[in-house]
């Protein structure tokens, strides 16, 4: 076993670790009953994981997914509160989903797609905040994204439809239009009008039409890397391997 192990810290100097050897090593975990060795597969699984082996998407869909979508709908989904103040720059206050909140402590900052709770001081992101509610890892959180934001329905498979349909529902609703347009005119008696503040609302608007027209999103153009986990020595000196 301790051979089979070497020949995979091999591969990862000279060719480098692709999704079929996380497999592998990941079946190969069943079988060792040794503690030391147990230790190694998974610290070359993490390695793994963590080089973004597994993303099916590139980092720069990845990149694209982050910035073209938006974290107020998201938590609205998952909030009934009627009433929803906005305080600064575009940001809603909301009852907390991460504890048990009375009065509204998380405040959301759409065009940032930043969440923070002051009281629990629990921060998200739109794809942190997915991974937590939905439960799921940060490669499905990423994917959820896209389904929701860029992607025409045809692409999506059964399992993540009716989440996807939940949140684009709150997309599509009046409820998150009416707080769009409230935000836009407290911005603009604040602040003023400057193309900007119009492009930045101007995006977000957009993005409701498509999906009420259920259009993909165009300029996103998919993309798959074929990344490996190349090992180095700096990698095995910081590591147990
Ligand atoms: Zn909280």
């Amino acid at each position: 076993m301790k051979k089979i192990i070497n020949s995979f810290i091999d591969k990862g100097f000279n060719e480098g670790l692709n999704k079929e050897d996380y497999i592998e090593l990941k079946n190969l975990l069943i079988n060792i009953n040794d503690k030391n060795l147990i230790l190694k597969v998974n610290t070359l699984l993490s390695l793994i994981y963590n080089a973004g082996v597994l993303n099916k998407l590139s980092d720069e869909n990845i990149k694209y997914i982050k910035d073209n979508s938006y974290l107020l709908p998201l938590v609205l989904t998952n909030n009934n509160q009627e009433k929803i103040k906005i305080t600064s720059m575009d940001s809603y206050m909301l009852l907390c989903p991460f504890h048990v909140d009375h009065k509204p402590s998380f405040s959301v900052t759409n065009h940032l797609n930043y969440g923070h709770c002051f009281t629990c001081k629990t921060n998200v992101s739109n794809i942190s905040y997915l991974k937590k509610q939905e439960n799921i890892n940060y490669i499905d959180a990423t994917d959820l994204l896209a389904y929701i934001f860029l992607f025409d329905i045809k692409y999506q498979n059964d399992k993540v439809l009716p989440i996807t349909k939940k949140y684009q529902e709150t997309i599509k609703s009046d409820r998150y239009s009416k707080l769009l347009e409230q935000g836009l005119v407290r911005e603009i008696n604040k602040y003023g009008v400057s193309s900007l503040l119009l492009e930045r609302y101007n995006d977000m608007f957009k993005t409701i039409d498509r999906i009420k027209n259920n259009e993909y999103d165009s300029n996103f153009k998919l993309k798959s890397e074929n990344k490996k986990l190349i090992l180095t020595n700096e990698i095995l000196k910081n590591t147990n391997l």
